[in-house]
């Protein structure tokens, strides 16, 4: 690895063009940022505190088995789309394959259940017969679904060409109507009690458009929101290489703990260790309100930028209980949730459903024969903040929300428990801890429609020559989101610089 480099300016092969950019965080928006400025004749580097790549999209091992942290589909997955001309600039899907699933996931309420089939038609098909009415609303969602196979979202919102425009122009009518509904909303309209649970459960966001599960299950049903094997560490290594192949440097272990500001320019940072390192151009690819408000600072702040941080809402922390397990649990749905009868308490909350992802798709996840099984369960940051004060407190919380795990899943599997091999238990405070992420909120922003409405700034009024990537200015977030950005912020500079734009994706 490259050391910092101490108190001068970053050389390379894009100081050809006598620009440099310095990027902090490694998580998929920093390393995209730093492969388009590559790509685009700059001198990059990127600053990264951990001692590995991906920021939030990551793994980790324990035993024989690779624990996933991240990536449960994936935008951009069919080969031509913008998105995965961005994967292919980025090299994150080289050489890998990815599973297409038939059933997205499966919602188990009481005795019955839904197969949520990433084909409409089979969709419809099974909505239909598992539920007494609601056949208008049915097909309207379905029909939704088939109505948006095929449209590509504008790379950038915020900036759409003429052709994008041009593009989108058929699509207008639905994608104005299905913005305006949120998920909460369409689900109250069926009337079959069942489905009424279960449609919720498809994507538990109630606050957010119903835009985006139409979209998603379109991607999915067109093949273009997969699942890349191998993992999200993986996915995330292959960008890295990628950036280093292009001629980029990354520095771990480099924590930035001020950006340094003179004249209203920013003109570099300060690591941990004392040593400052100077750049053109500054990019935040780290956490929103950490870049804010610890490394920009208040006094620099304009309200354009705070205001998200007053009233917008972040996606709920979870504990992310994670499972090798030696049992062979091929032909299992990817993901399936459970509506609860009666709700249980886990963590201080309560709960109405738990959901669990089984990983028998990926075969680099496990043995032969064994498998690994991922839960995500909504919790109070405060909760695990207070427990965290006292470690045998803390540790005693994560036993008992595995221990629940372990008897819902027996429930569903006999015998589970006593096949389980490795167990692991991160809480907000792991997140918080490896990646910086504001109180666990792991996606950022919930894609709500007051934050689709809001524009959340990438620059500062105050501050030249600084901009903000990545997931804390893309409601939402998510791994595709982050790569965009990290490119538009140097999409952005190229524009400042007077220079042309260079990247397969348009
Ligand atoms: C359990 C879980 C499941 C998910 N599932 C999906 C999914 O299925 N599909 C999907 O698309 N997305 C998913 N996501 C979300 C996705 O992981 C994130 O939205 C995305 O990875 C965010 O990328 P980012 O680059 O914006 O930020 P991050 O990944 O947070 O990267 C920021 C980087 O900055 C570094 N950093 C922070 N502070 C500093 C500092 N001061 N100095 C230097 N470096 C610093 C951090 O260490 C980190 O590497 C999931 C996330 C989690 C946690």
């Amino acid at each position: 690895m490259m050391p910092p480099v101490h108190g001068q300016h970053i050389k390379g092969i894009g100081a050809l063009m006598g620009k440099n950019i310095l990027i902090i965080g490694a998580g998929v928006a920093g390393l995209s940022a730093g492969c388009y400025g590559q790509m685009n004749g700059f001198s990059t580097k990127v600053l990264e505190m951990h001692d590995q790549p991906g920021g939030m999209c990551t793994a980790w091992t324990r035993g024989h088995y690779t624990l996933d942290g991240c990536i449960h589909w994936l935008v951009g997955t069919k080969p031509g789309t913008k998105m995965n001309r961005i994967w292919g600039d980025l090299g994150a899907l080289q050489d890998c394959q990815v599973a297409q699933h038939e059933i997205f996931r499966q919602i188990v309420v009481g005795d019955r259940v839904l197969n949520v089939y990433t084909d409409p038609d089979a969709l419809e098909e099974e909505m239909l017969e598992k539920s007494d009415g609601d056949e208008d609303i049915i097909r309207e969602f379905t029909d939704a679904i088939r109505g948006f196979i095929g449209f590509e979202p504008p790379l950038d919102t915020r900036k759409i060409s003429i052709i994008e425009y041009i593009r989108m122009l058929p699509y207008l009518p639905k994608l104005m109507r299905y913005q305006k509904v949120t998920i909460g909303e369409f689900t109250e309209r069926f009337t079959d009690p069942f489905l009424k649970k279960a449609f919720r459960m498809i994507f538990p966001l109630s606050s957010s458009p119903l835009f985006i599960a139409v979209l998603t299950l379109a991607l999915m049903s067109d093949g273009d929101a997969g699942c890349p094997t191998g993992g999200s560490l993986a996915f995330a290594k292959r960008i890295e290489r990628r950036y280093l192949e292009l001629g980029g440097q990354v520095s771990y272990r480099s924590k930035v703990v001020k950006i340094l500001i003179e004249g209203g320019r920013a003109t570099g940072v300060l690591l941990d260790d004392g040593s400052e390192v100077h750049a053109d151009h500054i990019v935040s690819a780290c956490d929103g309100h950490h870049t804010l408000f610890d490394l920009i600072g208040e006094e620099h702040l304009d309200q354009h930028a705070v205001r998200p941080y007053q009233v917008l809402e972040t996606f709920k922390p979870i504990v992310y209980v994670s499972m090798g397990v030696d049992r062979d649990m091929t032909g299992e749905p990817p993901i399936t949730t459970v509506v609860l009868d009666q709700p249980i308490e886990i963590a201080g909350e309560k709960q109405d459903c738990i959901g669990w992802a089984v990983h028998s798709y990926d075969p680099s996840r496990a043995p032969p024969g064994k498998c690994t099984i991922t839960s995500m369960i909504e919790t109070d940051y405060g909760f695990w903040r207070d427990a965290h004060s006292d470690r045998s407190r803390y540790e005693c919380e994560k036993r008992k929300v595995r221990d629940i795990l372990t008897e819902h899943l027996e429930t569903r599997y006999p015998g589970i428990g006593s096949q389980i091999e490795v167990v692991d238990v991160a809480t907000p405070l792991t997140w918080e801890r490896y990646t910086g992420v504001w109180q666990g909120a792991y996606e950022g922003w919930m894609p709500s429609t007051e934050a689709r409405r809001m524009t959340i700034p990438r620059t500062l009024e105050k501050v030249e020559n600084f901009s903000i990537c990545g997931q804390w200015v893309e409601p939402g977030g998510g791994v595709p989101p982050s790569a965009i950005s990290g490119r538009n912020a140097i999409r952005d500079i190229c524009r400042r610089e007077k220079v042309r734009f260079h990247g397969q994706a348009r």
